[in-house]
């Protein structure tokens, strides 16, 4: 076997650990997955590594603090600037753990030891991470770190969702009728990535479970799975506010939007506007509404 079907074969266990359910597996897409590939192989293009190629760099500092030579530990653990990260996202003992770790393999195993959330989460932190900096070197602004946590527990939330395999025993929900005096609301919206628009549908039934009134609708310029479910929410929003009820559930399976629409937190995402023009709307119409998140609730 030549050296090239050898990389190849073990390039494929690899993937194959990573996109198959089990040991291993990161639910989070396919280019998160390579980048872990390739950072496991050392084969991402830090600063430390086109050196050790032989390559001659002008700049060979840390993009961050331009203090160290930039390699992937300084860079994802050591770094002071991605210290503030990690501590930001709360984990900062975690991080203190794995900068014990001399080779990336030992690290990357003990990361491996890490419950899925928190792996994921890691993971989106340097992948986000990787991204800046790229943009740093070409002579972008970085944004700040409250920013990139942001967008971090954004990111891993919408993978989990997206990714993690439902657990089969997991009791499958059982569609609720709302109580007397309320209307219930099942909402849900659809993208495929690599289309710029979205559909929705929202569905309305009362304590018997009749359908009181429905609403499908296709929304442009649309960029993600996320997207899809805020316009699904603002047109269940509409549809009820036209017909009139007055207490009302909306029933979702995206946590995402649930917490979105958490009136405690304000939201700095794309879609801040939308999301607090919901807000408005659901004090303007009802006078009691909730969330319900359900998870695959099976419609009658
Ligand atoms: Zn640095």
């Amino acid at each position: 076997m030549g050296h090239r079907e050898r990389v190849q074969l073990m390039v494929g266990d690899w993937m194959q650990r990573l996109i198959s359910p089990g040991k291993g597996y990161v639910p989070c897409p396919r280019k998160l997955q390579m980048f872990v590939w390739r950072l496991r192989h050392e084969s991402l293009v830090v600063c430390a590594n086109l050196m050790r190629r032989g390559l001659k760099l002008d700049q060979s500092k840390c993009f961050f603090c331009g203090r160290a030579e930039e390699d992937g530990a300084h860079l994802f653990i050591k770094c002071k600037h991605v210290k503030q990260a990690w501590r930001e996202l709360g984990m900062e003992e975690e991080r203190s753990r794995l900068e014990e770790f001399t080779s990336v393999h030992a690290m990357l195993d003990a990361l491996w030891g890490f419950s899925e959330k928190k792996r994921v989460l890691v993971i989106t932190l340097w992948w986000q991470w990787w991204n800046i900096r790229n943009e740093i070197r070409e002579g972008e602004l970085a944004p700040g770190v409250t920013e990139t946590i942001r967008r971090v527990r954004c990111g891993a939330l919408e993978y989990a969702e997206r990714f993690v395999p439902k657990k089969k025993d997991r009791q499958e929900g059982k569609w609720r009728p709302p109580s007397a005096d309320e209307l219930k609301v099942n909402l849900g919206g659809a993208f495929i990535p690599g289309s710029s628009f979205c559909g929705w549908g929202a569905v309305i039934r009362d304590s018997t479970g009749h359908i009181i009134a429905a609403r499908a609708g296709r929304h442009e310029q649309n960029a993600d799975a996320f997207g899809a479910e805020i316009q699904a929410m603002a047109g269940a929003v509409a549809l009820a506010a036209d017909i009139g009820a007055v207490r009302v559930i909306f029933e979702t399976n995206s946590q995402l939007l649930a917490e979105a629409l958490d009136v405690r937190k304000t939201d700095s995402s794309p879609y801040a506007v939308v999301i607090e023009d919901i807000k408005l709307q659901l004090k303007l119409w009802f006078a009691r509404h909730r969330y319900a998140h359900a998870d695959e609730v099976r419609i009658p």
